[in-house]
């Protein structure tokens, strides 16, 4: 199914394709692109495309700032929104280059294809399903994102209590058109808050239906009027927003993690894996949770991690078995959000579980008890850790993390610690609403 640079020309020819959008992410996950017309097609494919890699956050310097984009062209599609009589348009992902033609380090795409590398050595693939949830907020007259919910629906409500139908229906359709096998969508259980499943695939492949997948939903709600928001915790008293991350190793086309013979039905690798994430959970939570808002959703009650845990089926610690065995054995992470770069978090993810693997990391005993009720004694007994509080928490975690910066490398580890810092420090020194309302009149 994939296309090679051949191909995609032919393809582009026949489907009257006329612009190419050039995508890639920075090192924050924000989507970018540049557009070419067909003409330029043929240079773009042979890597020559050339950008200012200094106006890109987190890419390099304004004294060395030429770098080139090198489209995969197995990524080839036609975006089903943008069609008409002026002909279509599309898009390619690009891997980002330095102007020599080598690999870009702080390119995120590369960082994940890297670990993805060394895993193959091992002989292994990496599968991922991703569990990416999203609100639905009203627009007003004009067109910008208002903060009123959408509608006050709940949990697998049908319509017309869920007035998202309509628009997830419409999403659904156009990720189809876009290549996507959809497994679900259903009303979630925040009022006004979304989720829509797709079929596990290899990682590098799951990352950039990640990219297509915000942009999509982003596109269909704007065309319904709404407004479309990743932000994990928009409100407070209800569920947040998580990208759960559903991930396997096979060997030899089988699921490794599976193994008939354990009383859990899972591998030792599985195990060691497992081990790996609890021991460096709280130095990934900056990557996977990547802004001021995602720990707001760590709290007790909202389906939401508590601890550095896993658990058989039990939704409150980090980590999940889901109930299915055989081929779709599967380690769920449950920490991320989608304010992480995908790419950069399936990286430090795998890297965390790999350590485990390589380092015969055993996990602790699995936790089949509340965790939203555990108290600090207990805690202490078990020697379970508690997820970050705060961003500021997670970025110092980081910083110690040998794993997350040998992963990332030190240009993108430096890189995303100092603007993310910065982010903390914004925050804290602003005075919030609440703050007011608390104080202003009981001191
Ligand atoms: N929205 C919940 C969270 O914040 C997860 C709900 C679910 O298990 O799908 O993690
Ligand atoms: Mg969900
Ligand atoms: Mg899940």
């Amino acid at each position: 199914k994939a296309l090679s640079s051949d191909e995609v020309i032919g393809r582009a020819e026949a489907d009257n394709v006329r612009f190419i959008n050039l995508q890639f992410t920075d090192i924050f996950g924000k989507l970018k692109n540049l557009a070419i017309t067909t003409s330029q097609l043929e240079t773009a494919l042979k890597g020559q495309i050339m950008f200012d890699g200094s106006s890109i956050d987190g890419y390099k310097r304004v004294e060395e700032s030429d770098m080139l984009l090198k489209p995969d062209p197995s990524t080839f599609q036609i975006f089903p929104w943008r069609t008409g009589s002026h002909g279509n348009s599309a898009r390619l992902i690009c891997d980002v280059c330095n102007i020599d033609g080598t690999p870009f380090t702080g390119g995120p795409r590369n960082i994940l294809k890297k670990v993805l590398g060394e895993l193959k050595e091992q002989g292994y693939d990496y599968y991922v399903g991703p569990e990416v949830e999203f609100f639905l907020f009203e627009r007003d007259e004009k067109g910008n994102p208002i903060t009123k919910i959408h509608d006050d629906a709940g949990y697998f409500d049908a319509a017309p209590t869920d007035l998202g139908e309509d628009a997830r229906r419409d999403i659904c359709l156009l990720l189809e058109k876009m290549g996507f096998e959809i497994e679900a969508s259903h009303h979630e259980a925040a009022p006004g808050q979304h989720e829509i499943d797709f079929k596990y695939d290899e990682a590098l492949a799951t990352a950039d239906k990640i990219t297509t997948f915000k942009l999509a939903v982003k596109t269909i709600a704007k065309q319904h009027g709404l407004h479309a928001t990743f932000m994990p915790k928009p409100f407070r008293g209800a569920n947040g927003t998580c990208m759960h991350i559903n991930q396997s190793l096979f060997k030899d086309g089988k699921n490794a993690f599976y193994d008939e013979e354990d009383e859990l039905g899972l591998s030792q690798e599985a195990y060691y894996f497992i081990g790996g994430l609890i021991e460096h959970g709280r130095e990934l939570a900056a990557i996977t949770n990547a802004s001021v808002n995602s720990y707001k959703r760590f709290v007790p009650g909202y389906e939401a991690p508590t601890d550095v845990a896993w658990g058989i089926c039990n939704r409150t610690p980090l980590i999940r078995i889901p109930g299915s065995r055989g081929v779709a054995t599967r380690v769920e992470l449950r920490n991320p959000d989608p304010t992480a770069n995908h790419y950069l978090a399936l990286a430090v993810i795998l890297a965390a579980g790999l350590d485990g693997i390589n380092n015969k990391i055993s996990p602790p005993p699995y936790y089949d008890g509340c965790a939203y009720e555990m108290d600090e004694e207990t805690r202490k007994k078990k020697g379970i850790k508690r997820f970050p509080a705060s961003l500021n928490e997670a970025l110092d975690e980081m910083e110690k993390s040998q794993l997350v910066r040998k992963t990332l490398g030190d240009h993108v580890f430096n890189t995303y610690l100092k603007v993310k810092k910065q982010e903390w420090r914004e925050y804290n020194e602003e005075i919030h609403q609440w703050e007011l309302e608390k104080y202003l009149s009981l001191y």
